[in-house]
């Protein structure tokens, strides 16, 4: 058995914030929580700062980091930005993947996320030809997220399709098995291990045909396991749904058993009051993805309007334009006010729910995102003595520096009660701005 236990100077509890918080941790989980400890008992680590449970960055395609900064030159839409998009994926191999992964799980890390839901589509070597081990570039993400000290939920993706009916392109042929039965037999080989978790993926209804749906969607609940989809990302895609189907995105993922309560939809963007009541009644979730979608000018999701009808909300950072979970979550209300001009729709606190338990469950690990007994010790610190959050007395609602704070702020990030991050220097990836540069330079030599 191991044991630690952590003095946390002020801890976000999920309804307050406790000052002198120990926290007892065994085997990686929380076992005891001591309220009202003013001092560090003897041997404890000392966690200074507001300390909240690990981050989860429900969504990531983490090949997109390698595009940073080289797609805002010039002008364009999403259709343009994803053929540059496609030029990276077509010069991934497992090891190149790897390589870069595990960078950006370390600067993950960094920013105080603990797991990931990775929505990997990059299955095959280009052309289509599977590898030798068909499952070797989804292992290659499980391993980097190990080497990064993160967990993971691979939310394996089924892409069959280059619009409706369409074959997929030479760019896609890499992401395709062919058939959804294909995509089933080889995410059946995929294991679980202590930190990863295996979930399903419709990429969007313009990569899996209608009549093959309900075999993705089968598999998953089969399983019990987490099912993502991109939703209704892009008008365009929303009319050409029309066209082929006769109804919208959403209307054709409920009529093949898509939606549910362990399905979650990203960009749930551009939706009829019909689609929020669909996804709301059936308990769908809701992740947001704020900082790509304003990056891609996709739109403003009706969020307020999706929690009302019934949809959890929870938040990813997607394409990586930033990874910055503190920045999803406040750009969750901040676009809000903007769109309504009115302030105050989320309060810190729902903010940072999104941003943690939700994020976990969407996922899949329930057991994960709150400081409580019983709970995996997975926990983020946040400096409140940086420039950007020095000021405010703690007591009075520390948990507002969720409006100021950045991935700067993160002081350490600690996954199954190991220091992944100690003082804002990874632990297992040293120097992470050399890595990620080096990873990227292999993949835009
Ligand atoms: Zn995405």
């Amino acid at each position: 058995m191991t044991a630690t236990t952590y003095w946390l100077e002020h801890a976000w509890l999920g309804d307050r914030v406790e000052p002198g918080v120990t926290v007892d941790v065994r085997d990686g989980r929380i076992h005891a929580l001591t309220l009202d400890t003013p001092a560090p008992p003897p041997g404890a680590e000392v966690l200074r700062g507001l300390t909240i449970p690990g981050l989860a960055n429900a969504h990531s395609h983490a090949f997109h980091r390698a595009l940073r900064g080289t797609v805002q030159t010039g002008s364009g839409t999403f259709w343009t930005w994803r053929e540059v998009m496609y030029a990276v994926a077509d010069r991934l191999t497992p090891d190149t993947y790897h390589r870069l992964a595990r960078a950006v799980y370390a600067e993950m890390a960094l920013a105080g996320i603990t797991c990931v839901g990775e929505f990997h589509y990059v299955h095959h070597a280009p052309g289509g030809t599977p590898y030798a081990d068909p499952n070797a570039m989804g292992e290659a993400l499980i391993a980097a997220a190990a080497d990064a000290g993160i967990r993971i939920t691979l939310l394996d993706t089924a892409y069959l399709s280059s619009g409706f009916g369409q074959p997929p392109t030479t760019h896609q042929l890499r992401f395709s098995d062919g058939t959804a039965e294909a995509w089933a037999e080889r995410c059946s080989v995929l294991k679980e291990q202590n930190h990863a978790r295996i979930g399903a993926a419709i990429h969007s209804v313009r990569a899996v045909p209608a009549s093959q749906l309900a075999t993705v969607a089968g598999w998953a609940q089969e399983r019990r396991a987490p099912l993502h989809v991109h939703l209704s990302e892009q008008t365009a895609e929303n009319d050409a749904c029309r066209d082929m189907h006769g109804c919208t995105p959403t209307q054709l993922l409920a009529d093949h058993g898509v939606l549910g309560p362990l399905t979650t939809g990203v960009h749930n963007t551009h939706l009829t009051d019909e689609d929020i009541y669909l996804i709301g009644s059936t308990c769908t979730g809701t992740c947001m993805c704020p900082t790509t979608e304003r990056d891609l000018a996709d739109g403003i999701g009706p969020a307020v309007a999706l929690q009302r009808a019934g949809s959890s909300l929870c938040l990813g950072s997607d394409s990586h334009a930033v990874i910055d979970l503190l920045e999803e979550a406040r750009a969750m209300e901040l676009d809000e006010r903007l769109r309504t001009r009115t302030r105050g729709h989320w309060t810190a606190a729902e903010l940072l729910y999104a941003a943690t338990d939700a994020g976990h469950a969407a996922l899949g690990w329930t057991d994960a995102g709150s400081i409580e007994p019983g709970a995996l010790a997975d926990l983020t610190t946040i400096a409140l003595d940086s420039v950007r959050t020095a000021g405010p007395l703690p007591r009075l609602g520390a948990e507002t520096a969720v409006f100021a704070a950045t991935a700067a702020d993160v002081r350490h990030t600690i996954v199954a009660g190991r220091h992944v991050v100690r003082d804002g220097a990874h632990t297992l990836v040293p120097d992470a701005p050399q890595a990620l540069a080096q990873a990227v330079a292999v993949l835009r030599a």
